[in-house]
């Protein structure tokens, strides 16, 4: 049996193993085929982690690093929470990716008896400034099956005395979303991964000559030299500096202030009593009542100033502050003088249109670039990592919608 991804440089190394054997379809072939080939994923957080779980799940052999941990503070995945929802205006794939998502999230809490999805429900409040994103929303969640309400101002204001509602003419509810834990989860994807065979090490990919001759081996910041079959770099907000004339400015990490203020006494703005929401009214502004007792989430999603993720210094603007100040006095008037517990920064990994990378490097077919989270990734990563682990283990081509060539008039640099 010749295994050519094995012997030289591969390219395209599982096209020519599984697919040159055609006679070979069944499924125990591929996964026995797919057991031989040794694959490196560079970056353990939400996009990462998930996928070297899926692959490693799928028989193949993986090699999973990071410098820092899953879900550290410097990752955008780090923080304590996240938000899952399936609303995406009229954006078909997000909503179904978000989904299956779900779906997989649950099926993974229940297997390592854990718990990370909490459905507090999201709650959108809708007005004539949202540029229709509840409205196709609602379309699209009905259209798909995914449980969702439509509710009148009136209908709200009972449910949540807590919000005015000025503004605001209706709420879409989806009761089965809500958020994440996110640092927890990246670290229980790893445990997952360790356990089941796979190889975990903290060290980094070092930039040098990776960009000239991407898929050859690749020095570690421990100095090792490693290779393998196929390499996935789902580096977050490192990718345009790992990869300066591919990725470039096509990813940009951009600041990001979250806010945690704390609440009066009981659970009127805990979870307890307050879905996860999201107000299009101006800027965007979204928030996650009182998780894990650590005060009352809300952030304006406009994107910040561009962000060193590796050396920038993580102290929220003032600015920010006074607007998010003013934004919940009013909407949560409530919470006006409501003290300032803790912040934290985070950055995006923005592509110029929003949407993720999922794609082979233009130099080298075994060489895979996931990320591009673009602020809405996180919830993805159980589906994104499924989708990713079939795409390279059955050699098919992303859709167009995750290639790179949809920037190839975007300047890099
Ligand atoms: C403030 C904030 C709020 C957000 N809110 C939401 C939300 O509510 N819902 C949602 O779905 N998404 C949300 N997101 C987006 C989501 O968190 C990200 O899109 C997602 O976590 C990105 O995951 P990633 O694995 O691509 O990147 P990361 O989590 O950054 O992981 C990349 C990993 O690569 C490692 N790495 C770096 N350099 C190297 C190297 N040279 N070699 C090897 N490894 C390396 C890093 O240590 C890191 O662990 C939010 C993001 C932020 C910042």
């Amino acid at each position: 049996m010749s295994l050519p991804w094995i012997l030289g440089t591969p390219t395209r190394p599982v096209k020519h193993a599984v697919k040159a054997k055609s006679g070979y379809t069944n499924p125990s072939w591929i996964k026995f085929m797919a057991r031989r080939i040794h694959i490196i994923v560079a970056g353990a957080g939400a996009f990462g982690g998930w996928t070297a779980l899926s692959l490693l799940e799928r028989g193949a052999r993986v090699t999973l690093l990071d410098p820092w941990g899953p879900g550290n503070s410097r990752a955008s995945s780090g923080g304590e929470t996240r938000i899952v929802r399936c609303a995406y205006g009229g954006d078909k794939n997000y909503t179904a990716l978000a989904a299956r998502s779900l779906t997989l999230w649950a099926r993974y809490e229940s297997r390592w008896k854990q718990r990370f999805l909490h459905r507090t429900g999201v709650l959108w409040m809708a007005s004539s400034q949202t540029k229709g994103f509840e409205r196709d929303s609602l379309a699209v969640l009905r259209e798909e099956g995914i449980r969702c309400q439509q509710l009148s101002e009136k209908q709200m204001q009972r449910r949540w005395p807590q919000i005015s509602l000025s503004g605001i003419e209706w709420g879409l509810f989806e009761p089965d979303s809500g958020y994440l834990d996110a640092r927890s989860s990246c670290q229980a994807v790893v445990q997952a991964f360790i356990a089941a065979g796979g190889e975990y090490r903290q060290a980094a990919v070092l930039p040098d000559r990776l960009e000239d001759s991407p898929g050859k081996a690749m020095t570690l910041s421990d100095g090792s030299r490693l290779s393998a079959d196929v390499c996935i770099f789902a580096c977050g907000p490192w990718l345009g500096s790992l990869f300066p004339h591919t990725i470039g400015n096509l990813i940009q990490p951009t600041k990001q202030d979250i806010f945690f203020f704390g609440t009066p006494p009981g659970t009127s703005f805990t979870s307890e009593s307050l879905p996860v929401w999201g107000d299009h009214r101006g800027h965007f502004f979204y928030g996650i009542p009182g998780s894990d007792s650590r005060g009352f989430k809300v952030a304006d999603d406009t994107r910040g100033p561009r962000f060193d993720p590796t050396n920038g210094k993580r102290t929220v603007s003032p600015q920010t502050l006074r607007s998010v100040r003013e934004y919940i006095a009013f909407r949560f008037p409530p919470l006006k003088d409501a003290p300032l517990l803790e912040t934290r920064v985070c950055q995006y990994e923005q592509t110029p249109d929003g949407h993720f990378i999922v794609d082979r490097h233009p130099g080298a077919e075994n060489v895979w670039i996931v990320g591009g989270g673009s602020g809405h990734g996180f919830k993805h990563g159980p589906a994104l990592g499924e989708m990713t682990a079939k795409l390279i283990l059955k050699d098919r081509d992303p859709s167009p919608i995750w290639r790179m060539s949809r920037f190839q008039n975007t300047p890099k640099k």
